[in-house]
């Protein structure tokens, strides 16, 4: 792909760039306010979301085509570059027609392939910038074949958006980060710039320093972060807003290293075995969760605890794919004798 910069008139091509705004448009007020302060403290490129993917019907759906005007008006008083969310190509048709500057596409439109040659169709031709955020789920060919979608329609200012990937299992995050991802994306795509997205990503406001630290740290192009006038009261993702002075206070306390290429790909490596190894760790407490699940169905069944004969045939075929993994036999014996003494450690626990 022969992809180009963001470069967007009078805006410094210095890492980071950076995107804010409130998650969604609620009203003119509130857009405002929040668009005025962002512009005094220098943020160029403004984001509020208009059409809102809520997981239910009910909730707030977003303003819809007035926000577009509200849009305008920022742009007419403030001079900020203006960006908001597309599904649909009348949502394009909509947005390009209402002088919107940039455009991204969400974290479940992106994930599917319909939604996103529909986009594509509607972008034929025309010359905007277009952020496409991870799909949902944590599928690097589909998060590339939604790029290249784009790409396809003619699009080269691309960035993509690194939102955090949608997990079962409960943790921290809102979405968790699997930083080895957008790392893999940038191997495979050098030149495709990368925003991180540390307000969904974190889904709390505590966690959107620490998280842009981390981006800035692995080399990330740019930050989108969700910024409104008055947080608490915002109609949809309240918990993970900041306001225009916290924003200021944490671009400021960003550091941007300027390392070289050596330490930066050791950095990256370290970084890959880091989420490696809080995987394994939340694996491991998975399993151990479901083994006291395991060991409540027995206790309720009148079943001994231990029954070898299943947990033998497990061992040996852990150690014979062990083998064809390049891993050494002994190695997994002694792990998965520690994880089942563990295991079986609850499960008398729950005996008792
Ligand atoms: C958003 O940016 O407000 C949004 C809806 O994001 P995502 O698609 O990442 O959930
Ligand atoms: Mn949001």
């Amino acid at each position: 792909m022969e992809l180009q910069p963001i470069l967007l008139p009078g805006i410094e091509n210095a890492r980071p760039l950076l995107i804010a705004g409130p998650c969604s448009a609620e009203t003119e007020a509130q857009v405002m306010d929040t668009a005025r302060q962002l512009a005094s403290k220098n943020v160029k490129i403004f984001r509020a979301g208009i059409w809102k993917p809520r997981t239910k019907p009910g909730g707030f759906e977003g303003v819809g085509v007035q926000g577009l005007q509200w849009l305008k008006h920022v742009k007419a008083e403030t001079g900020m570059y203006v960006a908001t969310e597309v599904a649909t190509s009348r949502h394009v048709d909509e947005a390009l027609g209402n002088g919107i500057d940039l455009l991204w596409v969400g974290a479940r439109t992106s994930a599917n392939p319909f939604a996103m040659q529909e986009i594509a169709d509607a972008l034929h031709g025309v010359d905007v910038p277009v952020l496409v955020k991870n799909p949902v789920n944590p599928d690097l060919e589909l998060w590339i074949g939604a790029i290249e979608r784009i790409y396809n329609a003619g699009i080269r200012h691309i960035a993509a958006v690194h939102r955090g990937f949608s997990m079962y299992d409960k943790n921290m995050y809102r979405n968790h980060p699997q930083w080895h991802i957008p790392m893999e994306l940038r191997r495979r795509l050098p030149q495709l710039p990368i925003i991180c997205d540390p307000s969904h990503i974190g889904g709390k406001r505590e966690l959107i320093a620490p998280l842009a630290q981390q981006a800035m740290d692995l080399n990330f192009d740019g930050l989108i972060i969700e910024t409104h006038a008055h947080p608490e009261q915002a109609w949809s993702d309240a918990a993970q807003q900041i306001t225009p002075d916290i924003l200021e206070y944490i671009m400021h306390t960003l550091v941007i290293r300027d390392t070289n290429q050596s330490t930066e790909n050791l950095a990256q490596l370290r970084k890959q075995i880091d989420e490696y190894d809080a995987g394994l760790l939340e694996t491991l407490a998975a399993r151990m969760r479901v083994a006291k699940e395991i060991g409540r169905y027995k206790k309720e069944h009148n079943m001994p605890v231990l029954q070898t004969t299943r947990y033998d045939e497990i061992l040996q075929k852990y150690v014979a794919q062990a083998a064809q993994l390049g891993i050494s036999p002994d190695f997994i014996q002694t792990i998965f004798v520690a994880i089942h003494e563990e295991s079986v450690r609850h499960q008398m626990e729950i005996m008792r």
